[in-house]
């Protein structure tokens, strides 16, 4: 695995996104310029409607820009076609969304299992829930378990296939301030111990003290990028 200073994951150039709705068009990103590094953990930081989503759902493969370049480990993702971006989510990316999307019927662990299952080289249910801090609650099921719980179980589940990045977009939106740093702690733990590249989007700017880099998007471009020598525990925080 590589550490926080490792190479190039995403690099970003040009990336432009115009959505069309009817007659009228959105311009969601104009021009965004951004390298990702191996291991990393960057917050991006950026008002309502400033283009974040968008351009975590291109990172993820989940949209299609309209023109620029997206480097991922040198391969673009602008000129690939539905298999290959499929390809890639399924084997490179984890998601976390706000809502935790859980399976009501299922429990922790075989939340977990259903990913694991499909995966390459999947690590067990049980050792992705401890990761979290759920080796407690495996065969809770979601309705047995707090909001911080299920969105940890939701993270347990990302990271379940080792994948090379977790995106997270408003991770701890719908979270009172107590559990949403429960989430940032697990996130940053398996950040250090498995090295995933991982992006956190919010607009909250007291998570951007945790990220080893803070990414402002303003208007649909990176306003600046800040490293921070001194990322501090998730634990530490108060908002
Ligand atoms: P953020 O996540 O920073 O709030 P978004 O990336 O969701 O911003 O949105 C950026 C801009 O693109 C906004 O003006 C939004 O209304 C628009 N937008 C986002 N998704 C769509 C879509 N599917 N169709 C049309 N416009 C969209
Ligand atoms: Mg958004």
């Amino acid at each position: 695995m590589t550490g926080a200073a490792g190479g190039a994951v995403f690099e970003v150039s040009g990336l432009t996104k115009v959505y069309r709705v009817g007659e009228t068009e959105v311009t969601a990103l104009r021009g965004v310029e951004l390298t990702l590094h191996a291991g990393e953990l960057a917050v991006m930081l950026g008002a309502s409607g400033s283009g974040k989503s968008t351009l975590l759902n291109i990172l993820g493969g989940l949209d299609s820009a309209t023109a620029g370049r997206v480097l991922y480990r040198g391969h673009d993702l602008v000129d690939a076609d539905e298999r290959a971006l499929t390809r890639y989510r399924r084997e490179h990316v984890g998601f976390v969304f706000q809502f935790y999307n859980l399976i009501s019927s299922l429990t922790a662990r075989e939340n977990v299992a259903i990913v694991t299952e499909i995966s390459r080289e999947p690590m067990a249910p049980e050792q992705a829930l401890g990761l979290v801090g759920l080796d407690a609650r495996l065969d809770h099921f979601p309705a047995q378990l707090s909001g911080g719980e299920q969105q940890r179980v939701a993270i347990a589940r990302a990271i379940a296939k080792q994948p090379a990045v977790l995106l997270c977009d408003e991770p701890t939106g719908a979270l009172d301030s107590a559990t949403g740093i429960q989430v940032l702690e697990a996130l940053a733990r398996v950040n250090r111990s498995l090295g995933t590249t991982t992006v956190i989007i919010t607009h909250n700017a007291v998570i951007s003290e945790i990220a080893d880099r803070v990414i402002a998007i303003h208007d649909g471009r990176v306003a600046r990028t800040e490293a921070n020598p001194r990322p501090r525990p998730a634990a530490s925080l108060h908002w």
